[in-house]
């Protein structure tokens, strides 16, 4: 392997090489089996790819962003052009993947989709860029999890729309270029933080979503139900909007949760109140913090009595990897104003000491 450009016998490319298809986000935590998880489950595939939104117009919310795009791809198309390679970023379950999907229709493009972990070998990666057809979007979920040396490889394809290629070996090697068809890449990331600068730079054009306001997800929710066929009140949706934390999938899932204890428990129809008992039912209390959340409140104002508290700490308090602590479990808890990182450590708030129904520590 050479620094640049990939290293083959021949110029063959297989496409059963292609690390293709999409994985689902790995995590080997306990994260993935609570009911508010925002990872996509195996349960959620099917259900979600009815309820995606396949035009701008049906993608409710995150207003500033779709304009932005609605004027990208108006400009584009009016050109003739590719779109410039987009960037989305944000917490999971914020509409990324449905964002990608809907540029693509609304350029009438082709999709290819795949994942950073997907993609082990720059072959794979060549396999799926020789594969690409002019105009396509090509998707790349956790683009920060992409190996330094996929990587390499993708700078020219974004940059010259060219793939370098060595062929032969030792002193008979030689460097070739290949052109590629003009194409638009969408990456997705939660962590914008773990991506290489040179990778950064070469998207054109950088969005980072934003949690939903309870009203944009109460909207979300009622579309669901109406595709889905569920009798649902205005302020039953907003209830299941309040307990979502900001974000789509969950809405979804925890609509899908009501549903059903709303036909077996009541007349299946989803009002204010068959949506707060199905919800605590399920244990996702009013903020809709689960029991795992509460638990690292607990840990944070009454076991470590409101000391700041190290990450690794606080992780193997709760038994989980401090990874899926700061990735699945901290970023709701401070965007809600319950807890904060200082330089010591983590600390809650007196928010924090409020919803558990305790008394905030003197200043
Ligand atoms: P991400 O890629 O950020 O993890 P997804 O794009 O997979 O999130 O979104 C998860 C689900 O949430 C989608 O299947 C879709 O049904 C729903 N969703 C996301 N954003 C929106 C939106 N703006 N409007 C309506 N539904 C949405």
């Amino acid at each position: 392997m050479t620094e640049k450009g990939i290293e083959i016998e021949g110029l063959v490319f297989d496409a059963s090489m292609q690390g293709g298809g999409f994985n689902a986000p790995q995590s080997a935590s306990s994260a993935r089996g609570r009911m508010v998880t925002t990872e996509l489950t195996e349960d959620d595939l099917a259900f979600d790819r009815s309820l995606r939104p396949k035009k701008l117009v049906d993608y409710l919310g995150q207003t500033k962003v779709k304009e932005s795009l609605g004027i990208l791809i108006e400009a584009a198309r009016g050109r003739g052009d590719v779109v410039d390679h987009i960037l989305f970023s944000g917490p999971p379950g914020l509409g990324k993947t449905t964002l990608a999907t809907v540029v693509a229709n609304e350029l009438g493009a082709n999709i290819r989709t795949t994942s950073g972990p997907a993609i082990e070998r720059t072959g794979d990666l060549a396999a799926i860029l020789t594969n690409l057809e002019e105009g396509d979007v090509l998707f790349i979920d956790e683009i920060h999890r992409l190996n330094r040396m996929v990587e390499e490889v993708l700078y020219p394809a974004l940059e010259d729309f060219a793939l370098d290629i060595v062929v032969g070996k030792g002193p008979a090697a030689r460097s070739i270029r290949i052109d590629l068809p003009r194409f638009t890449l969408i990456g997705a990331t939660t962590r914008t933080g773990l991506l290489t600068g040179p990778l950064r730079d070469r998207f054109g054009i950088s969005f980072r979503l934003s949690y939903y306001t309870p009203e944009e997800l109460a909207q979300i929710v009622q579309r669901s139900a109406s595709i889905l066929d569920v009798p649902i009140a205005e302020d039953g949706a907003l209830e299941i909007a309040r307990r979502s934390r900001g974000t789509p999938r969950l809405a979804n899932r925890l609509l899908k949760r009501v549903r059903d204890w709303a036909q077996v428990r009541g007349d299946g129809v989803i009002d204010e109140d068959v949506a707060a008992q199905a919800l605590s039912f399920f244990e996702v209390d009013a903020l809709g913090l689960d029991a795992v959340d509460n638990r690292i409140l607990e840990l944070l104002t009454v076991q470590f009595s409101g000391r700041p508290v190290g990450l690794t700490t606080l992780a193997s308090a709760l038994a989980e990897e401090p990874d899926t602590l700061e990735d699945v479990y901290e970023p709701y808890l401070m965007q809600q104003g319950l807890m904060i990182r200082t330089p010591k450590g983590r600390q809650a708030t007196a928010r924090a000491y409020e919803h558990l129904g305790l008394k905030p520590p003197e200043a």
